[in-house]
């Protein structure tokens, strides 16, 4: 009973799932389609799109390395994932799911939605894994345990071989999020998804890709738990012009930016800690850091007051004093130095 479907709850296990109309298409020379109900007037837009995705899946298959039928995409983004791995495996009122904190508001939000218990965890001194204690955080009912890495918001990514060593202990799914893998030196978990059936990876369009707009995020996993996505996942789940441009995108290499944005983050790095309302500056493997100031309020505000908005952290468990700064462009980047700067 090694299987990761031992996890799942049963009523989605014995799920019959949605048959549309393409689905029951077997394919063949059809120029007629009088089988869903479209409108038959052709305007970019008025077929239903694949809802098994294939051309897309096939995609990101070449770009990640990782066989189609281990891969889930979700048009609401990385968002639509953490839902589905709620509704999969937990057992509303009954099951709990384990997570580190600080990290990414969502899992905290969709856990509340599925009516399922988040214990938090703690990161250890300098926003290190705290393995043991996450391990110690379980009981019969635990099914899930999120890790961020890259974590938001700390920024600082986590060995791959201290999450293995997590995944291998830990008795039911481990979800790692690796929204800015792209930006990280650490690597990615992809490269080791096949060692690990309970583990899901993670990632998504919108950072790296420069793609927020288009909502585009992917789960891999083992094919068993791949299928279950398939299955509860809404039919329709990607618009068309979404698979299309994403498709486009992939072939255009767009991720290009990557390495003119780690170079800021090296710049940034060097010059932050010389701002005297800076107190702290936190490693980042992402395009964000993490910065401890004397008064985070007023430094909020006085920014946003010339017009730069950042993200406040300072009431969020772990990040007093705290504000997000993400990477611009050279020229964004400069223009906040010399705010921070003339900061008094
Ligand atoms: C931005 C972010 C995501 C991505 O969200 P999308 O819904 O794909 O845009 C996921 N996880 C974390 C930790 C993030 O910061």
């Amino acid at each position: 009973m090694n299987s990761p479907l031992r996890h799942v709850r049963p009523n989605i296990l014995a799920l019959k799932p949605y048959s549309t109309a393409r689905d029951e298409f077997e394919g063949g020379d059809i120029s007629v389609w009088l089988d869903a109900n479209e409108s038959p007037y052709e305007n970019g837009v008025n077929r239903y799109p694949d809802p098994h995705q294939k051309q897309l899946k096939a995609h990101i298959s070449r770009l990640k390395g990782i066989a189609e039928n281990q891969i889930f995409v979700g048009g609401a983004g990385s968002d639509e994932a953490i839902d589905l791995v709620f509704r999969i495996f937990c057992e509303p009122g009954i099951d709990n799911a384990i997570a580190i904190t600080p990290s990414y508001g969502v899992y905290q939000v969709a856990a509340a939605t599925n009516n399922v218990e988040l214990r938090e965890v703690p990161l250890a001194e300098g926003y290190a894994l705290p393995t043991e204690a996450l391990l110690a955080a379980g009981d019969a009912h635990t099914k899930l345990l999120w890790i961020c890495s890259p974590n938001n918001p700390t920024g600082n990514a986590f060995e791959i071989s201290q999450l293995e060593e997590l995944t291998d202990a830990f008795g039911g799914i481990v979800i790692v999020d690796e929204a800015y893998v792209d930006f990280s030196p650490k690597g990615s978990m992809l490269e080791v998804l096949h060692r690990h059936p309970n583990l899901i990876v993670l990632q998504t369009f919108s950072k790296a890709w420069g793609m927020a707009g288009l909502r585009l995020g992917m789960a891999f996993a083992s094919p068993e738990i791949s299928a279950l996505f398939g299955r509860v996942k809404y039919p329709y789940n990607v618009n068309g012009p979404t698979q299309a441009e994403v498709m486009r995108r992939i072939e255009m290499g767009a991720a290009s930016c990557i390495k003119e944005i780690c170079e800021q983050r090296q710049m940034l790095a060097e010059a932050l800690p010389n701002v005297s309302c800076i107190e702290k500056v936190f490693p980042s493997d992402a395009n964000f850091f993490l910065v401890k100031v004397n008064n985070p309020d007023k430094v909020y505000a006085y920014l946003m007051k010339h017009g730069v908005i950042v993200r406040n952290r300072h009431r969020v468990f772990g990040c007093n004093g705290c504000l997000r700064l993400t990477i611009g462009t050279p020229e964004e980047n400069k223009r906040l130095l010399k705010l921070l700067n003339e900061y008094k």
